[in-house]
């Protein structure tokens, strides 16, 4: 017989609210740590208390990134891949919480080697989430805006995803971030793996490497040097930038929200603007003297390789889990950056 709770005439149930998934002094695992976004998390989690042990293996990410941090008290460094499933495991048997943000990205590296993106960002993840699960330690996976593909805007959560054909490659690594998702909530429904998941967009600030196609440091440092900036296409495609500062804010007020656990969040600025604005703006602020420099997608990208026309997130169910709003506008995250590179750049030319 299934017994159902007491209730009192006129009274709705009580009902307890799930419980945050991070909660106080947490010891926290950041995989991807040495990365652009992995690195800002980390330090805000040291300053908040917490004991941080980062893996990452360093395949994008660099120990210069923690340069800031790298004799805090409470930082544990493993330099070794997730993908390995012994890594994961030891990496649980310590720990309260996993922010999981290791992973290969950049559109470049994607056309360059599609299929080591795909398979590296599968395998890290799938290793990790089985290792969560057994240990039952909960978990935040990154996911991506990629997952979207062509759909229309703003991109909402329950939306069904359009990561395209299978002979354009771009999709694949799409697939790899969804399926992911999708392995993330079977476990939760396996073995009740506390996850939530967050798809970030398009996430700009210090210490981001151009290296991959970013389009922004790419922007300011060519535009620092009065070199061409490189417009793809018309630079009429769309992308809406967060500051890193914000997005990390987001990460750790998602994790220590109730009830978020088994679903998806957006995470990111809904603030539209083109690539040509971008570029106009940049050169600008900088007070360049850089021509604009339309390159054809061909010239950059493998054919079949689609560049996403806009890309512009929903932000209602963030801002009902957690009250987000992005704090820094544009205009101030290209004033930052323009600093970073000419203080780089003066270091370049007194080396040379
Ligand atoms: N982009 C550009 N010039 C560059 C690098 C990128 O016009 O030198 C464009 C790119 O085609 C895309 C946008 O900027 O439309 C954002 O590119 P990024 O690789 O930063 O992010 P994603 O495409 O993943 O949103």
């Amino acid at each position: 017989m299934v017994r159902l709770p007491p209730t009192v005439p006129g009274s709705a149930p009580a009902k307890a609210s799930p419980p945050p998934l991070l909660r106080g002094a947490a010891r926290v695992v950041v995989t991807g740590g040495a990365g652009f976004i992995g690195s800002h998390l980390v330090e805000n989690l040291l300053a908040a208390g917490h004991p941080v042990h980062v893996v990452d293996d360093l395949s994008t990410g660099t120990i210069d990134n923690l340069a800031a941090v790298a004799s805090h008290p409470r930082l544990r460094v493993t330099i070794a891949s997730i993908a390995d499933p012994s890594v994961a495991a030891r990496c649980c048997e310590d720990a309260d919480f996993v922010f999981h943000l290791a992973g290969v990205v950049g559109v470049q590296r994607l056309a360059a080697e599609p299929l080591v993106v795909m398979q590296r960002n599968l395998s890290v993840t799938q290793s990790m989430l089985a290792a969560a699960a057994s240990a039952q330690v909960p978990i935040l996976l990154t996911s991506s805006s990629e997952v979207y593909g062509d759909g229309h805007v703003p991109f909402c959560e329950h939306d069904s995803i359009r990561p395209g054909a299978t002979e354009g490659l771009r999709g694949g690594y799409a697939c790899a971030k969804a399926m992911g998702e999708w392995l993330a909530f079977g476990h939760a429904d396996d073995s009740g793996l506390p996850v939530v998941v967050v798809r970030l967009f398009n996430t700009v600030g210090p210490r981001q490497s151009g290296d991959h196609g970013m389009v922004l440091p790419r922007f300011v440092a060519q535009a620092v040097r009065n070199e061409p900036i490189t417009v793809y296409g018309e630079g009429a495609q769309s992308r809406c930038f967060a500051h890193v500062g914000d997005v990390v804010r987001a990460l750790v007020a998602l994790a220590q929200a109730p009830g978020v656990g088994g679903r998806v969040f957006n995470v990111g600025s809904d603030v539209e603007t083109s690539v040509l604005a971008l570029a106009e703006l940049v050169r600008e602020r900088a007070g360049s003297q850089s021509p604009i420099a339309r390159v054809p997608f061909d010239d950059v990208f493998p054919r079949g390789f689609v560049d996403p026309v806009r890309r512009v997130p929903s932000l209602a169910r963030l801002r009902a889990a957690i009250g987000f709003a992005p704090s820094m506008p544009l205009a101030a995250i290209v004033d930052q950056l323009v600093v970073g590179a000419r203080a780089e750049l003066a270091v370049a030319v007194a080396r040379s």
